[in-house]
């Protein structure tokens, strides 16, 4: 408790499911956030409600992590109201069905928001961190990024296998400015993204999950935001450039197994 007092985080997507963790997480480490969503007042308010609960300071956030402008003026109200940013969680992120046989505007849509709002983010914020020389930057890719055999997820896949890659080459530009960008790959967590979905499939696809799982289960939001807390703080300060998978143990990855 309190590894983090009065650090200044900004968490996007942390309307609800992991991010929502995340931002709370955070705050229970002492630091004061501001809560990035796309459209969800009522579950923003929430979060905020719950990070003030705890005596930490709050601010949402309401931008479209996709559009340049959107983030760019976030970035500069929290940067007015805080001074700083001392750690980005790009956790953001939208899920759709979809490979070559589909259509690609379903790659352009997964592309716009996991890819480009994470870079967008980064690009707005690591210019303050280099002034500050500190910085951590946390990114929420997938076990879909590392390759898995869930069926039809391929253009999401792409889109979260982008920010691997992504993870490594931030940690390799930024490092001589005392910034290190980790990222954390969930397997499947019980968020809207899965429990979402229409009863029979989120019922499958959880079946389906539970039955390619060493630990027999879905995860909680809560045991990614363990994770991701400890990277944003600086117990990690000598990790960079690396994926820390968080999924219950999956052994259906294409590379081992069908
Ligand atoms: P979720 O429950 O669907 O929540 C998504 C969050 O992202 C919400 O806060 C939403 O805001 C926000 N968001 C969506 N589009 C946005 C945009 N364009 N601009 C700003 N915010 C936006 O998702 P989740 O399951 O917590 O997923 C969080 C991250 O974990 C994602 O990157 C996802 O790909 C990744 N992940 C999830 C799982 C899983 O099984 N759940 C597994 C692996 C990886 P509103 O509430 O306002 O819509």
């Amino acid at each position: 408790m309190g590894d983090l007092l009065g650090k200044v985080a900004l968490v996007t997507g942390a309307s609800r499911g992991i991010g929502r963790a995340i931002a709370i997480g955070l705050a229970r480490e002492g630091c004061d956030v501001v809560c990035n969503y796309l459209a969800r007042d009522e579950e923003a308010a929430v979060t905020a409600r719950e990070i003030k609960e705890l005596g930490r300071e709050v601010m949402l956030a309401k931008a479209d992590v996709s559009i340049r402008e959107e983030v760019d003026r976030m970035v500069s109200d929290a940067l007015d109201r805080f001074g700083r940013i001392d750690i980005l969680v790009n956790n953001a992120g939208v899920f759709m069905r979809g490979g070559v046989l589909d259509d690609v505007a379903i790659l352009d849509a997964l592309y716009a928001v996991n890819v480009k709002g994470v870079v967008n983010c980064t690009a707005a914020v690591v210019p303050s961190m280099i002034a500050n020389r500190y910085g951590r930057i946390v990114n929420v890719t997938s076990i879909a990024g590392l390759g898995t055999s869930a069926r039809n997820t391929t253009y999401y896949a792409m889109t979260k296998a982008a920010i691997v890659v992504l993870t490594k080459r931030l940690a390799l530009e930024l490092g001589e400015y005392g910034i290190t960008v980790n990222a954390v790959a969930p397997g499947v967590i019980a968020t809207d993204m899965i429990l979402g979905r229409p009863a029979k499939e989120a019922e499958e696809n959880i079946r389906w999950a539970e039955s390619r799982t060493v630990l027999r289960r879905i995860g909680r939001p809560e045991e990614v935001a363990d994770v991701v807390v400890f990277l944003a703080s600086d117990r990690a300060s000598f990790i960079t450039g690396q994926v820390i998978t968080v999924d219950g143990g999956r052994m259906d990855f294409l590379s081992h197994s069908a």
